[in-house]
């Protein structure tokens, strides 16, 4: 395997499925497939889960909810995911870790970064619910910083398209995939592969960045494989 130990970014609308909001119970069984493949070749498993299918802290203020107060609540709803995935891959056989960026001692632990890799270690997948725990951030910013802080080798962010395009591939059928691309073109070109914070974790990190499409059945082996199924930005 090319990687030993991974982040995986997966946003809160993939859980949607075909739907148009909550959580797809076969969605989830199909990444669960998809993570135990890997996991069963040896990687270790770290997950940063979004919450975008249920609530973002930026929709809060149309409905009158103060800004901050809308952060929380989509931090909550990453940990809603997370308990939905963790589940899904216990079904599944795995052993898994919750940890979330805010207490909440009943439901999973608190993150704490030499706990978070000694579950790594012993083979047990991590979700890290609750983003960094502060408003004002996003899961892609939560990824990054965590997959620095267990050094994991590389961030996989999982989308509905299998990589970063010249244009909007649904919406320009000229548009073509790159398959490599500096951080640096990346920014020049201002494709929007992360935010910025989350971009510029990585880049400062020199932690590599591969955008693809986590729906494509087998796509994550692919990767781990060393194939080109996505872009890696590095
Ligand atoms: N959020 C936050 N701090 C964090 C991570 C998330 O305030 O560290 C809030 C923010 O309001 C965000 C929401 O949680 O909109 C859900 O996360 P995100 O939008 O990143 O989910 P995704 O788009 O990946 O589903």
């Amino acid at each position: 395997m090319k990687y030993k130990r991974i982040l995986l970014k997966l946003s809160g609308e993939s859980l949607m499925g075909e739907g148009q909001y909550g959580i797809d119970p076969k969605r989830l069984n199909q990444y669960a497939e998809e993570i135990k493949a890997v996991q069963d070749q040896g990687v270790e498993v770290a997950i940063v889960i979004g919450g975008g299918n249920i609530y973002r802290g930026v929709q809060a203020e149309a409905s009158g909810i103060e800004r901050v107060q809308g952060d929380y609540m989509g931090m909550l709803a990453t940990v809603i995911n997370g308990m939905a995935l963790q589940s899904a891959l216990e079904s599944a056989g795995m052993y898994t870790r919750l940890m979330s960026g805010i207490k909440m001692e009943q439901v999973c632990e608190p993150f704490i970064r030499r706990r978070a890799i000694r579950h790594l270690e012993k083979g047990r997948i991590v979700i890290f619910g609750a983003g960094i725990g502060n408003p004002y951030f996003t899961t892609d910013s939560t990824a990054s910083l965590r997959a620095i802080e267990i050094q994991a080798d590389v961030v996989l962010k999982g989308t509905r398209v299998d990589g970063v395009y010249t244009a909007d591939p649904e919406k320009d059928p000229t548009a073509t995939r790159y398959s490599e691309l500096s951080f640096q073109e990346a920014y020049e070109k201002n494709l929007n592969i992360m935010d910025m914070t989350a971009f510029t974790l990585c880049q400062e990190n020199n932690l590599p960045i591969i955008v693809f499409d986590m729906n494509k059945p087998g796509n994550l082996m692919h990767i781990l494989e060393g194939e080109s199924a996505g872009t890696l930005i590095n």
